[in-house]
């Protein structure tokens, strides 16, 4: 039957790891006691090493679920004597000082605000001197509350243990010999839960502190009856100094001679005493609360089963994952918005987009040299329509003029604000690439994909810059331009210009409507137009130093919202006259006929450079910048997310969807192999039916 307790242990931890309620549980031995009542001394008799936190103040503050597993001996040699904390990772631990300090750490780590804390430590111990056993060291009873000690503390520790001594739990309440039982804080809280000491075992411990006849008296339980009955022991620790491999043996044969010298325990075989008496005590009776639990157990689990195949079958149909290949598809979701991404960046796409850029400039360049000047809407506009007029006998200053717009459209900074165009846009699309689930909730991978591609940007804008300014270096000298190119800048131009005539007639009919339709927007601007005329009479008269007053405009007939309204509209509709006129002599025979027009059509000019400027920087924009990120950047997938399994499995339950979906199946798989196990010892039970808790 060893083998059903070790089996049940088994599962009872699987259960554990599933959930702690308390429907799950197995039964396990808890171990209370006053302080100081030789609680520990106890626990490190029955496992044969010292190993427990020791300090004056007090040190166990969580429970340590203390699995004992016995290893027996294999082709005739030792088995190793170790300890683990399976929560910890820290694997093997063969040194138990070891395993003390850490635990003195973990009982540490609990905030001295919180002073005890229900989260129990888990400690297996693997040794062939050890029997198969669950037990839980629970924080002393204090009496008092000393000064550093929170006022709740007293209340917290009994709390605690009253949580862990209810039902199917087996009581081992650990009493000093020399402490009246009456004042036995662990009998009396094993009492309100137990009443009839059905599940309660009494350890008397310090037996040679009291004359054996009372000590006798002790252990015959009249005082306070207990079914399972009281063990008498002896496990007074050997000093420090001489803390050997053999201090268990030691003390061991300390409490052997202590109740074979005395009589008392000698004769009267019906007394339990000695640690090893205990322990087999302990064994009979987890054994058979074990087994009488198993047949409550394997239901509770079953309907847990069921509960958790069908919640699987609904939500998921059954279907499995693993965070593998959750990880496998987020890495190829990935790689194809990439690529969608990379037809985003093709030449003709990053030409049309600098193109757009450099309009806008030309349209500035325009806009301060030529239509701030009247002439330009008088005097070159009628050269369009001019045919007398021969190109080479164009007036110097329009010449002079054209060359100073190329120049200042030519250099003003076309590589630096290209490639940065461009790389600003690399990055709000990879911005976009990472936004949007699932990387919603992979805030950190998303944070280094970002990262990696602004590493490989930074290190490539430089040079491209300098690349692009270099190549378009020609052309703030002097840009040839041939028929056919002259007649695709023409088109381009008048493109242009009718897309701002329309934006501008947007705008007016937009002002007109806010304002509340044309004709009140007429009246405004009529209104505006006579209000600059009377500023103006005004300045002129001040100058002349005539003062003399003069009736006042109303200047509040209108809310100056409005006011501000009409004057953009005269704005709007001034450039929009401006642009029509020059659109006119864009169409112009003129200008239709070839570059050697060129100061008289600016516009058609200029429109040329830009598409030149366009078409030199997206090109060297598409060899030094994109060429290698689109290269790089799909190796920083596979490269740098080479991530080990610990951290797929990290990744993949940072997403609730995913997490909740392995949880369960975790669940059910963890419930399916506890079924499986409890029904192997289903052959078993009639045997254990029969067997009762007994001494
Ligand atoms: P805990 O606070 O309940 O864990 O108690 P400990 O195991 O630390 O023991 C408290 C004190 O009682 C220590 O000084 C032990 O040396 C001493 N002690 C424990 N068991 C015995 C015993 O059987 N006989 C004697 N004389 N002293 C004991």
């Amino acid at each position: 039957l060893m083998h059903l307790t070790r089996r049940l242990i088994e599962i009872r931890s699987m259960l554990l790891s599933i959930d702690k309620s308390d429907a799950l549980r197995l039964p396990s031995i808890v171990v209370i006691g006053s302080q100081s009542s030789g609680k520990s001394s106890v626990l490190e008799a029955i496992v044969g090493h010292e190993f427990l936190p020791k300090g004056s103040n007090m040190v166990t503050r969580r429970p340590i679920e203390l699995t004992l597993i016995n290893t027996p001996a294999k082709d005739g040699k030792e088995p190793e004597v170790y300890g683990e904390f399976p929560a910890l990772g820290l694997g093997k631990i063969s040194d138990f000082s070891r395993i003390q300090r850490t635990l003195t750490d973990l009982n540490l780590a609990v905030p001295s605000t919180e002073a005890v804390s229900d989260d129990p430590i888990d400690l297996r111990i693997y040794s062939p001197h050890v029997p198969d056993l669950t037990l839980i060291d629970l924080p002393g009873y204090i009496q008092i509350s000393s000064a550093d000690q929170p006022e709740t503390l007293k209340e917290k520790i009994a709390a605690l243990c009253d949580k862990y001594i209810q039902e199917p739990n087996i009581i081992l309440a650990v009493c000093a010999a020399d402490v009246d039982l009456a004042n036995s804080t662990a009998l009396n809280a094993s009492k309100r839960v137990d009443r009839l000491g059905s599940r309660t075992i009494g350890v008397i411990t310090k037996m040679d502190l009291v004359p054996p006849e009372q000590g006798v008296q002790i252990l015959s339980g009249e005082q306070y009856p207990l079914e399972l009955g009281y063990v008498g022991v002896v496990c007074k620790p050997p000093g420090k100094q001489d803390r050997t491999e053999s201090t268990a043996q030691l003390a061991q044969q300390t409490e052997r001679d202590y109740f074979r010298s005395h009589r008392e325990f000698a004769s009267n075989s019906s007394l339990m005493v000695s640690t090893d008496r205990l322990k087999k005590l302990l064994i009979k009776v987890l054994e058979s609360s074990m087994a009488s639990s198993l047949h409550g157990i394997t239901n509770a689990v079953q309907l847990e089963l069921e509960d958790a195949q069908y919640q699987f079958k609904v939500q998921y149909n059954d279907r499995r994952i693993t965070a593998e290949s959750y990880f496998a598809e987020t890495t190829d979701l990935l790689k194809a918005r990439f690529k969608e991404f990379a037809t985003q960046f093709r030449k003709p796409q990053i030409r049309a987009k600098l193109r757009e850029m450099l309009d806008v400039r030309v349209m500035e360049v325009l806009e301060t040299l030529y239509w701030s000047d009247k002439r330009t809407t008088t005097e070159l506009t009628a050269l369009a329509d001019d045919p007398k007029v021969k190109p080479n006998s164009v007036d110097l200053n329009w010449r002079r003029k054209l060359e100073a717009a190329s120049s200042l459209v030519t250099k003003s900074g076309v590589g630096r604000d290209s490639t940065q165009l461009i790389a600003g846009g690399i990055h709000a699309l990879m911005d976009s690439i990472v936004s949007g689930e699932p990387f919603t909730y992979h805030p950190r991978a998303a944070k280094s994909l970002v990262q990696f591609s602004h590493t490989i940007l930074r290190e490539r804008v430089g040079v491209t810059l300098d690349q692009v300014e270099n190549c378009i270096k020609p052309y703030k000298y002097e840009v040839e331009v041939n028929e056919r190119e002259w007649e695709i800048g023409r088109t381009e131009a008048v493109k242009l210009f009718e897309n701002e005539i329309k934006m501008c007639v947007d705008k007016l009919k937009e002002i007109a409507s806010k304002v509340g339709g044309g004709r009140r927007l007429s009246n405004l601007v009529s209104y505006v137009k006579m209000l600059e005329e009377s500023d103006r009479e005004k300045k002129a008269r001040m100058l002349k130093g005539d003062a003399a007053s003069e009736a006042p405009v109303d200047e509040y007939r209108y809310p100056p919202a409005q006011i501000l309204d009409a004057r953009r509209a005269m704005l709007f509709s001034e450039r929009l006259n401006i642009l029509k006129l020059r659109l006119g002599a864009l169409k112009s025979k003129r200008c239709r006929a070839g570059p050697e027009n060129d100061a008289i059509c600016p516009e058609v000019f200029l429109s040329v450079v830009a598409d030149k400027l366009a078409y030199t920087a997206a090109m060297f924009i598409d060899i030094e910048l994109l060429d290698h990120f689109l290269r790089e950047f799909p190796h920083v997938i596979d490269s740098r997310y080479s991530f080990d399994s610990k951290d797929i499995a990290e990744f993949a339950r940072e997403n609730p969807r995913i997490r909740e979906h392995l949880n369960l199946q975790e669940r059910k798989d963890k419930l399916e192999e506890a079924m499986k196990q409890l029904n192997s010892l289903a052959t078993l039970r009639p045997d254990i039916k029969e067997r009762t808790p007994q001494r």
